[in-house]
């Protein structure tokens, strides 16, 4: 059960990830985790990162292809894998497809949680977080009890930078040029599935958990 999990943000895709390795026998292989155990065990392509990262640089693909390669190679992925956050451009899928066949696997699903732009950007626009204690609140789907104060201490909340329509929408913006190459190149190789990540969290499972019982 090979699985690369995609979506764009607030398309609720770390939920889903949750509720697949909670049923399925596959680690969750988010890229943050992949760098934080190499740097943690010291390899030297994690080290390598690691000088990368700490000079706010992008590390190239050889370093990030050769931590999956050591991440997959592990006990855990035996049965499989799901993969979260990589990869991240065409030119990492492409290298992903030949580290894979050298290891003699293959992508089984792309799941791709779908959410159009618009229900997005009010997902993401929606949140307010309290500067104080740091509690979430989203103005549509979790209000405070009274609208603009935090319910635990009273202070006025505050949308972050992040949350605010126009970097919301750029980034999302952005976030699918990067993605609709990568999804065309699954898609010509038969591996991508569309999941209509509209709908309740469950629902969405549900509908993503029908495929994959097709594999056991
Ligand atoms: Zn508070």
């Amino acid at each position: 059960m090979n699985l690369i999990l995609m979506g764009l943000p607030g398309a609720g895709k770390g939920t889903q990830a949750e509720k697949i390795v909670e049923k399925y026998p596959i680690p969750h292989i988010s890229t943050g985790d992949m760098f934080r155990l190499a740097i943690k065990e010291g390899t030297e392509l994690g080290q390598k990162a690691k000088s990368y990262m700490d000079e706010g640089a992008l590390v190239p693909d050889e370093v990030t292809i050769g931590i999956v390669e050591e991440r997959l190679s592990k006990d855990d992925c035996q049965k499989g894998f799901l993969l979260d956050g990589f990869p991240r451009t065409l030119a990492q899928a492409e290298a992903l497809d030949e580290l894979l066949a050298k290891m003699n696997k293959s992508i089984d699903y792309v799941l791709h949680v779908d959410v159009d732009t618009d229900e997005l950007v009010e997902r993401l626009t929606g949140r307010r977080i309290c500067p104080s204690c740091g509690a979430t609140y989203h103005i549509k789907f979790n209000p405070p009890k009274q609208e603009g104060i935090c319910d635990k201490d009273g202070e006025k909340l505050i949308q972050r930078k992040d949350d605010q329509p126009d970097t919301v929408k750029n980034r999302l913006e952005v976030n699918l040029e990067q993605t609709q190459p990568m999804l065309d190149f699954y898609s010509d190789k038969g591996s991508l599935v569309k999941i209509d990540g509209s709908q309740q969290i469950d629902q969405v499972f549900h509908d993503i958990d029908e495929k994959l019982k097709n594999l056991m």
